[in-house]
């Protein structure tokens, strides 16, 4: 069977570009950069160099980049580390997050609600996800420790204004990070202009390997570091770096930039006849999100009458790698906390199908998923296929 994969927002393949970047740094330089010695010398040099690289690519003159193991622990390194200086400096205790955030970083404000003490507010969004800005100004309080919104959503595509967002926390004085995990995997995003506190980047989401990402942080901003022991990444993330594969998201990010708005001009037009496609043949299907302000390979929906784990199986007897939701909620029958969020009902959002495209895409799998996809629904929703 032909296999068409359209899960690109859950991981993409390493670029065999990557993977010759990384080589070298398994055997021939595989020193410890913490080594004072020739090997750790040529190793400290390879980091050196993927950081500077690494600033460059976001114009982060004034930050410094902290290597951790992907953008799970970037998302908790910012919320908890964070929350902990601040509150140690000037007692705030409040942490603000976005409903619609990964779990990364939702599931990390519960924990520090739960056992440590913090207060930890959701900020509304409207029915395209988009963070209701008048809300998050009258949320700002000094008891504020810092405010976490995503910038480019995981599971509705949607994009926030990072820029105005960030006026705003600055105007007040409080630190705002932002899971920028999808959106570096599309845009060049430039943080003189931006003006995030705290940036977290993930390489598997852009054709890097899998296990390990970035924290790029404002030189100034002080966060507890949460793995602790010796003095790697400025202090802020004890542990021998990952060489190789630093070294691999950096090429990553770099292969990514070549080619940048030609390839997303190609994925937003593929996104949008997949989108009106799915709208226009599949009873019952809308879409969920912004139409336009949205990542270009991203088209998210629901569909009345079934469930999306069930339509990503039978996708996937068919041949089609999609997702429902989000891919770390496979097996859970609860509606994602970010579709409700948008309003939805709750039965409508177990309906969910997400599909993002990517490098190998062309329209034709996308004609393809488009001509079997009402007779799979009304199967579905019949209760002829399980
Ligand atoms: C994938 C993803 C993460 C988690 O990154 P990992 O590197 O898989 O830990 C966090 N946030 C968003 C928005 C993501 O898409």
């Amino acid at each position: 069977m032909d296999r068409i994969y359209l899960d690109y927002a859950a991981t993409t393949p390493v670029a065999p570009k990557v993977i010759e970047a990384m080589l070298p740094y398994f055997t021939d330089h595989f020193g410890n950069p913490s080594s004072a010695h020739f090997y750790g010398q040529q190793a400290e040099e390879a980091l050196h160099n993927a950081r500077n690289r690494m600033l460059k690519l976001f114009n982060g003159s004034g930050y410094e980049v902290i290597f951790t193991s992907g953008g799970s622990e970037s998302d908790n390194l910012a919320v908890r580390g964070l929350a902990f200086a601040e509150r140690d400096k000037r007692g705030a205790s409040q942490i603000l997050v976005s409903s619609v955030e990964h779990h990364a970083v939702s599931e990390t404000s519960r924990q520090l609600q739960q056992q440590f003490g913090f207060e930890s507010r959701k900020l509304r969004v409207d029915k395209y996800g988009f963070v209701d800005l008048d809300f998050l100004e009258e949320s700002l309080s000094k008891d504020v420790a810092l405010v976490s919104i995503i910038f480019a959503n995981n599971e509705i595509g949607t994009f926030n204004d990072m820029k105005t967002i960030a006026m705003i926390c600055h105007q007040k004085g409080i630190p705002l990070h932002t899971d920028a995990v999808q959106a570096a995997a599309h845009w060049g995003v430039d943080l003189q202009e931006i003006q995030v506190d705290l940036f977290t980047v993930g390489a598997h989401k852009f054709y890097g390997p899998k296990g390990v990402g970035a924290l790029i942080k404002r030189k100034e901003i002080n966060m507890a570091p949460q793995i602790t022991g010796g003095a790697q990444e400025n202090h802020s993330r004890a542990g021998t770096e990952n060489v190789p594969y630093i070294s691999g998201m950096v090429k990553a990010l770099e292969c990514l930039r070549e080619n940048l708005d030609a390839e997303n001009d190609r994925l937003t037009k593929m996104r949008d006849l997949l989108i009106n496609g799915v709208v226009s043949n599949v009873r019952g299907a809308s879409l969920t999100g912004h139409p336009q302000m949205r990542l270009p390979n991203h088209a998210s929906f629901v569909i009345e009458g079934i469930n999306g784990n069930n339509l990503m199986i039978a996708l996937d007897m068919a041949g089609f790698a999609v997702s429902s939701g989000s891919a770390c909620k496979v097996g859970n029958p609860k509606p994602s906390e970010v579709l409700l969020a948008l309003g939805l009902d709750p039965d409508l959002a177990l309906g969910s199908l997400r599909v993002s495209l990517g490098k190998t895409t062309t329209q034709a799998d996308i004609d393809k998923l488009i001509a079997i996809l009402p007779a799979l629904v009304d199967r579905l929703r019949n209760g002829t296929v399980k």
